[in-house]
């Protein structure tokens, strides 16, 4: 027979199409001689082209595919329709392949077949794409760790064994804490880039004998392997290690993120026995982990279980609170050192709970961030605040400053702007009555934005108030950044303020910084007169605090504004006009022969049994000597003298001591906490010279004309 020529040769098109083609292209003649084989044809039978041609289909054939493929290609062939198909065949070297191919008849005018043309379909490809549908099945795209339903396979395949050779499982489940608020600043291409880092750091930090995965969004979870008998790493270990690694800074465009993460942790057999359970109970355990504050590692317990079922509750419940009106605003009056008088409440929130009754804010404010329910209450609280500004002012009552709470992720709202207009004009406030408190947490967890948004509201003519100052990074240098009007001092500073000298310092620091950039100073927290006492004295302006009132409601606050309640500063003024001798010493005989012999010098003589009454009195009214005993059970003299030195720089301090303690004294005397020591027994002539030279000292360092 001879053989007809392939029609192409000539055409350059054809020519190029089918010999660049990723598919194995074969033209045979009616009697399946093969005339053309294209170079794809080659490379997946592995023939050469002169091999292919001359010969049949026949040479590929393997044996595997089934006859009713045959037949199924003859009858489409025969009924001139296009058949689409899969064969096993076999390549040159004997190797077995599937190849779907594509098969048809190209008949001439009379309808007899002049060719038969088959096309393979482009396996690479496919493989390709299968390789992918495995791996999608199998890994997170985002961070390439196992993806949850691989983690849940491999983690019913270990709880298998681990119960046939009585062994234990420890999982550990990470969940960065508050990832919605980075969601919301950074967006989610710079958001995923943080969880795809994530994965990588929480990968390097591991064991290669243990299995990280990507559950979902920003929960991962770990199913600790076995290593070596005996040297079995404490998971503790492996939790603090997670969090350490989670808490270096995360570089994105030119901003750099930090992130905590919560980490629960739980066993095989202690705490649940199949996979489902045992991944429930790593998670209420970082649920805890959460509810303490986050950034820190929690094992499962029982009690547990029970907590979170009601932590979920309150969850559900807190959806729409606002809208069942089951809020409800008290009001903690802040009143001004200079005058005394009330000038202004902070809104403080309060649930009143239909089972539980009236619930504090850190019983539900942390759960609310968590779950996002955070922004309805805060919308809620200055709606409402605005109203009881128009209310009070309606009443006739004299107009004071209204400041309400933002959370952090109040503070990112888009609109926020928007959002405190409309409330102000709904009830026709006054936007310079209205202050908006953002912690300093909030403000330094994006500072670009921040300084962006406080710009934005202070457009609007509202006060600013940075809150809890000095919890977070204390650091006095951002406080020219922000166009805020008010430093808010947190109350752990205030706590100790009377006998932490840190404490004192920073806390003047603040106020001298505060005002030189022109803005005030509001001290929270303010339990005792002493505290009063020492903030007045170092100049804050305003105080807010259960000594003066805790927050009550509306009409409380009516109540004390229109009686004017205020708070007594004037005494304080008077006590400085006189000179003060503050002695402290255990023994009363020797406090009541001191004050006898300086009874008749003229002076105010105030007496302390011990350090601690010392710090009182001193925080109480301006003192200008103070004469210690050194030694007192519980703080020496000199110990309490350079307490006073740092807290009380114009004082002059001086030690009375037994020769015994001389070398502590010198000590001190050394480093300016005392300017004289006096001996134990003192000569009555030599003290009183002693104090008169000690004032007039204090009078040439600091002294005002009339002392
Ligand atoms: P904060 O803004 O620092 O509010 C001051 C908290 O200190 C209030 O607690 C107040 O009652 C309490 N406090 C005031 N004076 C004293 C005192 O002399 N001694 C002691 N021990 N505590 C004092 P409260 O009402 O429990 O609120 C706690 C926190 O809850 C607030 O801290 C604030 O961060 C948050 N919060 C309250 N209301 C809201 C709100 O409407 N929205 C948002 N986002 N957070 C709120
Ligand atoms: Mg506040
Ligand atoms: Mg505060």
């Amino acid at each position: 027979m001879s053989a007809p020529t392939v029609p192409h040769p000539d055409d350059d098109l054809f020519r190029t199409l089918v010999t660049q083609s990723r598919r194995g292209i074969i033209v045979t003649d009616p009697d399946e001689i093969i005339l053309f084989a294209n170079p794809a044809a080659e490379q997946i039978t592995g023939y050469k082209a002169e091999e292919l041609i001359g010969s049949t289909p026949e040479i590929l054939k393997s044996g595997q595919t089934s006859a009713e493929v045959y037949r199924d290609l003859k009858r489409a062939l025969d009924a001139d329709q296009i058949w689409h198909g899969e064969f096993v065949n076999r390549r040159r070297n004997g190797e077995l392949y599937l190849e779907a191919r594509t098969i048809s008849a190209i008949r001439d005018e009379t309808g007899a077949v002049r060719y038969y043309v088959s096309i393979s379909e482009d396996l690479a490809e496919r493989q390709r794409y299968e390789r992918r549908i495995e791996h999608l099945a199998t890994f997170d795209p985002l961070t390439g760790l196992a993806n949850r339903a691989a983690f849940m396979r491999a983690l019913s395949a270990e709880l298998e064994l681990a119960r046939r050779d009585r062994q234990e499982l420890v999982l550990l489940n990470v969940d960065l804490d508050d990832f919605g608020a980075v969601n919301d600043r950074l967006g989610a291409d710079h958001s995923d880039r943080v969880l795809t880092e994530m994965g990588a750091r929480l990968r390097d930090t591991l064991r290669h004998v243990d299995l990280v995965a990507r559950l979902s969004g920003d929960n991962f979870a770990v199913l600790l392997g076995k290593s070596a008998p005996g040297t079995e790493p404490d998971c503790r270990d492996i939790a603090d290690r997670l969090l350490g690694s989670i808490a270096r800074p995360f570089t994105i465009g030119d901003s750099a993120v930090e992130l905590t993460a919560s980490v629960g942790i739980a066993g095989y057999p202690a705490d649940a026995g199949s996979a489902d359970e045992l991944l429930g109970c790593a998670r209420s355990a970082t649920h805890d982990a959460k509810a303490h504050g986050g950034n820190r590692a929690c094992r499962f317990d029982i009690g547990m279980a029970e907590r979170n079922s009601e932590l979920r509750r309150l969850r559900e419940e807190l959806t729409h609170v606002a809208e069942r009106g089951e809020l409800v605003l008290h009001f903690q009056p802040q009143v001004s050192l200079h005058s005394g008088h009330i000038v202004g409440v902070e809104a403080l929130v309060r649930w009143s709970h239909p089972e539980r009754g009236l619930m504090l804010p850190a019983a539900f404010i942390p759960l609310a961030e968590e779950c996002g329910s955070i922004v309805a209450i805060d919308a809620w609280v200055l709606r409402e605040a605005c109203r009881q500004m128009s209310a009070w002012r309606e009443a006739g009552l004299p107009p004071i400053r209204m400041a309400v709470n933002f959370s952090a992720r109040q503070f990112r709202q888009r609109a926020l702007r928007e959002m405190v207009a409309e409330a102000l004009a709904a009830q026709d406030a006054d936007p310079r009555c209205l202050e908006i408190e953002i912690t300093e947490g909030a403000m330094m967890q994006d500072m670009t934005a921040a300084i962006r948004i406080t710009a934005q509201l202070k457009e609007l003519g509202v006060r600013l108030s940075l809150d809890d100052f000095g919890t977070g990074y204390s650091s006095l240098a951002y406080l020219s950044r922000f166009p805020i009007d008010v430093v808010k001092i947190d109350q752990s500073f205030v706590r100790d303020i009377v006998t932490n000298p840190a404490n004192a310092a920073i806390v003047q620091a603040t106020i001298a910084m505060s005002q030189k950039l022109g803005k005030l100073v509001i001290a929270e927290g303010v339990e005792t007169e002493e505290q009063l006492q020492y903030l007045r004295r170092s100049e804050c302006d305003e105080v807010q605090g259960f000594l003066f009132s805790p927050a009550v409601p509306a009409d409380e606050v009516a109540r004390m504004l229109r009686e004017g309640a205020r708070l007594d500063v004037a005494g304080l003024r008077e006590a400085q006009a006189r000179e003060t001798i503050l002695l402290v010493d255990d023994e009363p005989s020797i406090l009541s022969a001191l004050r006898r012999t300086l009874r008749r010098e003229g002076y105010d003589i105030l007496v302390a049994g011990s350090a601690e009454e010392g710090f009182s009195v001193l925080a109480k009214q301006p003192v200008q000597v103070i004469v210690s005993d050194q030694r007192m059970p519980g703080m020496s003299g000199t110990e309490f003298l350079s307490r006073v030195k740092i807290l009380y720089p114009r004082t002059v301090r001086m030690v009375l001591s037994g020769y015994s303690e001389i070398s502590a004294v010198t000590d001190a005397i050394n480093r300016g906490a005392i300017y004289r020591f006096l001996s134990k027994p003192w000569d009555d002539e030599q003290l009183k010279d002693e104090i008169r030279g000690a004032l007039r000292e204090w009078r040439e360092l600091y002294g005002r004309g009339a002392a």
